[in-house]
């Protein structure tokens, strides 16, 4: 794997990072903070130079790597903007959550989930042509787990591409939601019955009733934030799972 610098000063050498908002309720980045020290000893580590939430710049600076969250609206000349800057400016980018990643929320809301601001056309950053080449990383949930944020950072940072392995797959593949739990490991006899989807699943879109001791998944409620599937022990052979503390 190579990281590329955009741009450092060279008397600062700690990566340069930040945080960009589409269309997303900013779970995401508050899941960030919601490491509390561990997001501290973070923050030391590397140069926070952008974030909608944190900082009060108002240009969108050079960055080393760009941690985005929520869905592209195509219908928002302000998005249509941002993902220039963002193809210009970050060198890599990381997909946080089931917006960034697969749409989630966004473009597969349904029932009483519907999104906000109500555009027909979300597009999830892994799908744009001019910036998914730049899209390293995705990290599924709605919003991640503070944890797995936090030991994915240390795993980026210490570059231990074992770990990062899973993630990466993730954003190439982009079939990670409830349908594809039940197509590529319950449908091919790859489930033991673990309940760890179940219980990885914010929206209760599995559950264990009814069905004798496999997932039963009910496809109105799951918003596609990709959780279930890479949580499941079975899935992703051979890849390496992410640690859930
Ligand atoms: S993935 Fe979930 S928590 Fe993150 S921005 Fe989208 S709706 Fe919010
Ligand atoms: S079933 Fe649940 S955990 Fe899996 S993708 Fe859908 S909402 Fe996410
Ligand atoms: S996490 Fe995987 S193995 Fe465990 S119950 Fe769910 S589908 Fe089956």
């Amino acid at each position: 794997m190579t990281f590329h610098r955009v741009s450092f000063e060279d008397d600062d050498l700690k990566l340069k990072i930040g945080f960009i908002h589409f269309s997303s309720c900013s779970g995401c980045q508050v899941a960030f903070l919601d490491m509390f020290e561990d997001a501290v000893e973070i923050f030391d580590t590397v140069e926070l130079v952008y974030s909608n939430l944190l900082t009060k710049r108002k240009e969108i600076p050079y960055m080393d790597v760009a941690f985005v969250e929520g869905a592209f609206c195509a219908e928002d000349p302000h998005h249509v903007k941002l993902i220039k800057e963002l193809s210009e400016k970050a060198g890599m980018v990381i997909a946080i959550g089931g917006c960034a990643a697969f749409g989630g929320m966004r473009r597969f809301s349904c029932g009483s989930q519907m999104p906000q601001p109500s555009h027909q056309t979300f597009i999830p950053l892994t799908e744009i042509e001019s910036i998914k080449r730049k899209v390293k990383f995705a990290i599924p949930g709605c919003p991640p787990n503070p944890s797995l944020l936090y030991n994915f950072f240390l795993a980026f940072l210490e570059r231990n591409d074992d770990f990062l392995l899973p993630f990466e797959f993730i954003a190439q593949s982009r079939d990670a939601s409830g349908f594809d739990l039940i197509k590529e490991v319950v449908n091919k006899g790859f489930c033991v019955g673990c309940g760890t989807c179940s219980t990885a699943c914010p929206s209760r879109a599995i559950s264990f009733k009814d069905v004798c001791g496999k997932p039963n998944f009910d496809a109105d409620l799951c918003v596609r934030c990709g959780s279930c599937l890479a949580a499941c022990p079975q899935s992703f052979k051979p890849y390496p799972q992410p640690v859930y503390t």
